[in-house]
């Protein structure tokens, strides 16, 4: 049991984000994301060194916001009557060098988990990605296993998220990150939309990738041109 306290935390708060960590994990679930217990969600508790993390061995079709599990940046347990994924490790170390983010989720999605099983990285052959994602979709340098606690395993995975928003794991999964929940469920949805249009484009053809000038162009579009800017109509 970690020392951690909780105390002086706004518990509306603390309450909403229980109820976004599940409205995510469901839409994993919805998704066909992850399936039976797999997959793994947790989102950095504002202003303190805790975690919430869903509970392992739970579907995510069938998650409450009193299942979840709160943990400190160790994986050391604080609250809860569940135990914490296996992958907590993972999470709470991406969360403690990247304080920035909010929410992690590692999920096994079919079509990105096709290439993280070829030990390939996913080329930038679609809009969606080269806009999304700025790029190729990196591969975590060497294998890990499956609730791996080894520190230079869990540092080659933040490597991998340096400049990227969802890495692969090799023979395992797919690791996204955001800074809210709702973004990295996106990211999470986007991903295995943008594996599917590759690895088609790859049946297919040899297609070819977005090159730099191409990327940089979409990135200044994404910045100055798309969406809606706050205060206008
Ligand atoms: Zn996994």
């Amino acid at each position: 049991m970690s020392k951690m306290s909780l105390e002086g935390i706004e518990q509306a708060m603390l309450d909403d984000l229980r109820h976004r960590v599940v409205e995510v994990a469901r839409g994993l679930f919805e998704n066909k994301l992850v399936v039976s217990t797999f997959g793994v969600v947790s989102t950095r508790i504002p202003k303190t060194d805790c975690v919430l993390v869903t509970p392992s061995g739970f579907s995510k079709a069938r998650l409450d916001k009193d299942n979840l599990i709160i943990v400190d940046l160790d994986a050391n347990l604080v609250q809860g009557k569940f135990r914490p994924s296996v992958e907590t490790p993972l999470h709470t170390y991406i969360h403690k060098r990247r304080p920035e983010l909010s929410t992690v989720i590692h999920t096994h999605s079919p079509m990105a988990c096709a290439f993280a099983a070829a030990n390939r990285e996913i080329p930038c052959v679609s809009a969606e990605q080269a806009f999304h994602l700025g790029g190729r979709i990196p591969i975590v340098r060497k294998y890990s296993l499956p609730g791996t606690t080894e520190r230079t395993e869990l540092e080659n995975i933040v490597k991998a998220l340096e400049n990227i928003d969802a890495v692969l794991m090799r023979k395992h999964g797919v690791v996204v990150v955001g800074r809210t929940p709702e973004e990295a469920l996106d990211t999470a949805i986007v991903l295995e939309d943008i594996a599917t249009i590759a690895l088609h484009s790859i049946v297919l053809s040899r297609p070819i990738e977005f090159s730099r000038r191409e990327l940089k162009y979409l990135k200044d579009f994404k910045k100055t041109r798309y969406g809606q800017k706050l205060g206008t109509t």
